[in-house]
């Protein structure tokens, strides 16, 4: 999948005006928002300096709180405390029957694709909770800053699929927010880091959140960031760092947490101890950890040798992820330039050590890992929202998605590729398919995938009149021309006659940034079934065009050239063919024509000798009469 940063036109502003316009980062485990303002990027703290709001939202009968007040919560009152909500957004009942099993929530059956979780305050969708959540961000914005907000720039996982991504601008809509663009999250980060107007090369960011970790490897190409593989594991986070330091505190109190029940209360306080010792291990050697209340009691200290013992399995499963992702980006460590650190839990250090490690370089971790990507989102948002004039237009100097013709069996065949520079012009030919035929029907479409039927339609014209020829010999030069505003002109011209047609069309019209990237991403998961019905179809078309031919001969010769027997034979092979032709097996079908082939050998070599005769006979009977009448 790949991500375009382009600018809508037409959004820039008067320079003098400034427009009030935000990033957010819509985090699992917590979210944040930052702005633009005197050229520097910032988050946006609360009232008592929090800058990261807990993505947490408690429903109670007669009111929603949302950030600290309803983290207090999650563990008092599951059920009504929704939490990691985003690991629900854009996914339907049948997925929450998997993710379901293990949460806490009554999730209520409705005849809509979209599940809803039973609350004291009535029934809730995803996007609803996340909307709560948005809505908080957007009134921390608006109270800190005074002002209306013209557009907020959403980060989500470079992974989102449409779903999500819809489910997330849903969210923003429910919350009266403008979203100026959904931004991929490791996008945002390399944006922070102003890596997008740095030299063109390969960016790896590496996101460990508080349940998430993501590896994005991205390569940066004339100011356009595309996203070469996402990989990571969705379970595995600094939730899971807290798991095992609090294990080992047991283990230390001499509980055995197999056997023993412990209640709700003391799994939150063992919990918080785990999760704030880990912290303080970020700066400090040596933590103190004191656990009790009336079913526990433990005292003691954690070092920062110990922790690491604790967590490196856990670490190594993150390098053995970055390892598979480089492999799916077709990679190599050599060739990425920068790692960039994102999430709260990079800011453990045995982290940033296995990672400088496996990647043979010092990881970026001068911007806050936590901030991060609502830093990139910011600056973003500023340039989307006009605040800087002339910046905007830079990115939309290439043409987004392919764009091709249809070709037989349904086939695109690329003329211009995506991320072209523009203005750009691109010719080629084509023939015809068929003896005598006199027209041909143009069909430009936009998209990567190989199949017309899963690209977008742009245009249709014919090209008509041209004289007839044998298939295969009309010569049909088709140019595509775009010029700097986008606009593309297609036209076609029959070389021999000069007949030429042609049309103008807008390329990116009506397409949203997300239908872009849907399509982008399409292509990339279909890349391998497109492979295969690409050359299915291929052999398809071929097919046809022996058949043809095949039918065309026999017409012609069958009768006098075949004996019943040789007949028979090539019957066999045809009928093979034909139906070998209407599956879905394209070796089958080489093989089918190959046997057809063979069937017809002596046949073919008949007809040559019989057509020669023929014209040797023409010939010698002319000049034989000729040489008569002399
Ligand atoms: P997400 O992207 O999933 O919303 P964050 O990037 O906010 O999550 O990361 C949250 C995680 O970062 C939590 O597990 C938290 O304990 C961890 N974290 C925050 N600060 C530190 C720190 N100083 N040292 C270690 N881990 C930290
Ligand atoms: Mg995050």
């Amino acid at each position: 999948m790949a991500l375009l940063q382009l600018s809508e036109p037409g959004q820039s502003t008067a320079p003098h005006q400034h427009r009030l316009a935000v990033g957010i980062d819509l985090g699992t485990t917590n979210s944040l928002v930052a702005t633009v303002r005197s050229g520097e990027a910032a988050t946006l703290p609360d009232s008592q300096g929090h800058h990261s709001v807990p993505s947490v939202v408690r429903y109670s009968k007669d009111r929603i709180c949302v950030g600290h007040a309803a983290a207090e919560h999650s563990i008092t009152d599951p059920k009504n405390t929704i939490v990691s909500v985003k690991r629900f957004m854009g996914r339907g009942v049948d997925d929450l029957q998997v993710l379901g099993k293990k949460l806490p929530y009554d999730f209520v059956a409705t005849d809509s694709a979209v599940p809803r979780i039973h609350t004291a305050h009535g029934d809730v969708s995803a996007t609803e909770v996340s909307s709560e959540i948005l809505k908080y961000m957007k009134a921390r914005a608006v109270s800190a800053l005074g002002d209306e907000l013209m557009g907020a720039v959403i980060t989500v996982p470079a992974y989102f699929d449409d779903a999500q991504r819809q489910a997330t601008k849903d969210a923003a809509r429910l919350a009266d927010i403008n979203v100026l663009r959904l931004l991929n999250e490791p996008t945002a980060a390399a944006v922070a880091y102003g890596l997008d107007s740095g030299q063109e090369g390969v960016i790896a960011i590496y996101d460990l959140g508080g349940g998430t970790f993501d590896i994005s490897i991205l390569r940066l190409n004339k100011g356009v960031f595309e996203v070469l593989a996402t990989g990571g594991d969705s379970a595995l986070g600094g939730d899971d760092f807290d798991h095992k330091i609090a294990e080992w505190i047991l283990q230390q109190a001499g509980v055995d947490a197999a056997t023993t029940e412990l209640d709700a209360s003391t799994v939150r306080l063992l919990m918080q101890q785990a999760r704030a010792a880990k912290e303080a291990l970020s700066s400090v050697e040596q933590v103190e950890i004191n656990v009790s209340n009336t079913s526990l009691n433990w005292q003691g200290s954690l070092s920062r040798a110990q922790m690491n013992d604790l967590l490196d399995a856990l670490i190594k499963q993150t390098i053995l992820a970055c390892r598979r992702t480089l492999r799916d980006a077709d990679v190599v460590i050599e060739n990425i330039q920068q790692v960039v650190m994102v999430g709260g839990s990079t800011r453990v250090l045995r982290v940033r050590e296995k990672v400088a490690e496996f990647f043979a370089c010092e990881p970026l971790v001068s911007i806050d890992p936590d901030k991060v990507v609502a830093v990139g989102a910011a600056l973003q948002a500023d340039v989307l929202a006009g605040n800087k004039p002339g910046e905007e237009m830079l990115l939309l100097d290439i043409i987004p998605l392919s764009l091709g013709l249809e070709t037989m069996g349904g086939l695109v065949e690329k003329i211009i590729h995506r991320n072209t520079p523009i203005p750009v012009a691109k010719a080629q030919d084509f023939t015809t398919y068929k003896d005598g035929q006199t027209a041909m029907a143009i069909h430009v479409v936009q998209g990567e995938r190989d199949l017309v039927t899963d690209c977008r339609s742009l245009a249709r014209f014919d090209l008509c009149g041209f004289p007839p020829h044998v298939a295969g010999a009309a010569r049909i030069r088709v140019t595509f021309q775009i010029d700097a505003d986008g606009l593309l002109m297609v036209s076609a011209r029959e070389q021999n006659s000069g007949v030429e047609a042609s049309v103008d069309v807008r390329p990116s019209y009506g397409l949203s940034d997300n239908e872009i990237e849907t399509m982008l991403r399409d292509s990339m998961a279909h890349a391998e079934d497109d492979m295969q019905t690409r050359s299915l179809r291929e052999q398809q078309v071929e097919g046809e065009r022996v058949l043809a031919a095949l039918d065309a001969a026999l017409t012609a010769d069958g009768k006098t050239l075949l004996s019943a027997d040789e007949r028979a034979t090539i019957d066999v092979a045809r009928a093979e063919l034909i139906n070998m032709n209407s599956k879905d097996d394209a070796d089958a079908i080489k093989a089918a024509i190959k046997q057809v082939e063979a069937s017809c050998e002596a046949f073919v070599a008949r007809r040559m000798n019989s057509s020669i005769k023929q014209a040797m006979r023409g010939h010698s009977i002319d000049e034989y009469a000729t040489h008569h009448e002399e």
